[in-house]
C-alpha cells in the first residue's frame, strides 16, 4: 500500500459486529464530523496515540486464519483513508470475510470502498436536515443519504442503524425518519441506544427517557423486513 491504513485499535473477536460472524474489528483512524454523542472520540483526530501498524493488523489476522470468519473495518470513518480498499482486498486475500462500519461521510470515498465489503453496518445519523445537530458539520445530511442511496443501489448487503439519544431526536422524529428510510427502501433497521459512558460532548446528558416507546418498537417492526433495538 502507499499509505498505510491507520488504525486506532482493534477488538480481536466479536460476535456483535457483523451479524452471524465470528469477526475482529479494525478502528480505523480519523474521521471529519463531531458527533455530539461519539462514543469514540479518541479516533476522530488524524493520528491516534494507540495505533497498530497495518504489519501488525496482517500477522494477526494469518495467526486467526481459519479462526475467524471476517474483519470489520470500522471507526472512526474508514472511507475517509485512500488505502481502504486495498486494505480490504488483502484482507479478503487471506481469507477472511469484510465488513464496513460507515456513515458514508464522502460518498465518493464510501462509493469506492462498496466493492470490497460483504456486508455494511451504515449509520444513518438523523433525518438529512437535522443531521448536522449531531454531526456538528453543514452539509453531512446530504453526505448520509446520498451515501445511503449508493448502498442501496449496490446490492451489497447492510443493515442501517440509528444511534438514539433522547435529547437528539424525539420519538416522533425517530417515527418520520424511519418512514423515510422505509420509503427509500430499506429493508433492515437497527436502533440503538446511545453509549453514553463516553461522549464526545460533555455537555449531552448522560440519560434522558421517553414514555410510550412500545407502540413505536412494534410500529417500526411493521416498516421493515427486520427491526432491531440494541443496547
Ligand atoms: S460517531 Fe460521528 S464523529 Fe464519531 S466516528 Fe462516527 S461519524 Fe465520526
Amino acid at each position: 500500500m502507499s499509505r498505510q491504513l491507520r488504525v486506532g485499535g482493534m477488538v480481536p473477536l466479536t460476535t456483535l459486529d457483523y451479524p452471524g460472524k465470528l469477526a475482529c474489528v479494525l478502528f480505523c483512524q480519523g474521521c471529519a464530523w463531531r458527533c455530539r454523542y461519539c462514543h469514540n472520540p479518541q479516533l476522530i483526530p488524524p493520528r491516534g496515540s494507540q495505533e497498530i501498524t497495518w504489519q501488525q493488523v496482517l500477522a494477526f489476522l494469518e495467526r486467526r486464519q481459519g479462526l475467524l470468519d471476517a474483519v470489520v473495518f470500522s471507526g472512526g470513518e474508514a472511507t475517509l483513508q485512500d488505502s481502504l480498499p486495498e486494505a480490504m482486498a488483502q484482507v479478503r486475500q487471506l481469507g477472511f470475510g469484510v465488513g464496513l462500519h460507515s456513515a458514508g461521510i464522502k460518498p465518493a470515498a464510501f462509493a469506492r470502498a462498496l466493492p470490497g465489503a460483504d456486508w455494511v453496518g451504515f449509520d444513518v445519523k438523523a433525518l438529512a436536515e437535522e443531521c448536522a445537530l449531531i454531526t456538528r458539520v453543514q452539509g453531512s445530511g446530504v453526505a448520509n443519504w446520498r451515501s445511503l442511496e449508493l448502498l442501496l443501489a449496490s446490492g451489497v448487503e447492510y443493515e442501517c442503524r440509528t444511534t438514539v439519544h433522547w435529547q437528539l431526536i424525539d420519538p416522533p422524529r425517530l417515527l418520520i425518519l424511519a418512514q423515510r428510510l422505509s420509503e427509500r427502501g430499506v429493508k433492515h433497521f437497527v436502533v440503538q441506544h446511545v453509549r453514553s459512558a463516553t461522549m464526545l460532548d460533555v455537555d449531552l446528558p448522560r440519560g434522558a427517557t421517553q414514555h410510550g416507546l412500545p407502540v413505536l418498537w412494534d410500529t417500526l417492526s411493521r416498516l421493515f423486513t427486520t427491526f432491531e433495538l440494541r443496547g
